[in-house]
């Protein structure tokens, strides 16, 4: 069940943080690393992950990060709205592939929503890289 399992070093996020894998970095500080989800569900999509964690879903998260990961999601989640100005936000976080997770790292989505805009399909139409570099400086320029 993929609720239960051993956390893989191999997976996307774990090279993203190790710097094997590019990504288009919004905020980092000694806990969490945040960065555009590169198939975005709504522009200005954002993932922030803990940087000292095996957990590979919320329910296995070690206690200690909890919090320090859940003020870096609140941080980044007031840049976005400073940044970009949505009419909402849906921070969200799956567990379990039935659930919708297919990152073994855990990890929160900041979606910002306007009104009257669909929500994109999970984890469909790859953005483009010079488009989301340009809003993960938006976004960072706007980390308080
Ligand atoms: P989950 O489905 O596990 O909750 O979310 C994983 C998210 O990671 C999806 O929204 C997907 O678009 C995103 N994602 C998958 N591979 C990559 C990648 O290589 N880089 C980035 N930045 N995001 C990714």
């Amino acid at each position: 069940m993929s609720l239960d399992g051993t956390y893989d070093a191999g997976n996307i996020f774990a090279k993203i943080l190790r710097g094997e894998m590019p990504s288009a970095r919004v905020f980092e500080d000694e806990h969490v690393f945040a960065f555009m989800d590169v198939f975005p569900q709504a522009k200005g999509h954002t993932l922030v992950i803990p940087k000292h964690s095996q957990a590979r879903n919320f329910l296995e998260a070690e206690p200690e990060i909890v919090g320090p990961l859940m003020l870096g999601v609140q941080r980044v989640a007031r840049a976005v709205r400073a940044a970009l100005n949505p009419d909402g936000l849906v921070i969200t976080q799956f567990n379990g592939a039935p659930a919708g997770q297919t990152v073994y790292h855990l990890h929160f989505h900041i979606i910002p929503r306007w009104e009257g805009v669909p929500l994109g399909r999970h984890g469909e139409g790859m953005a483009d890289p010079g488009e989301l570099k340009a809003l993960a400086e938006q976004i960072a320029a706007k980390i308080s």
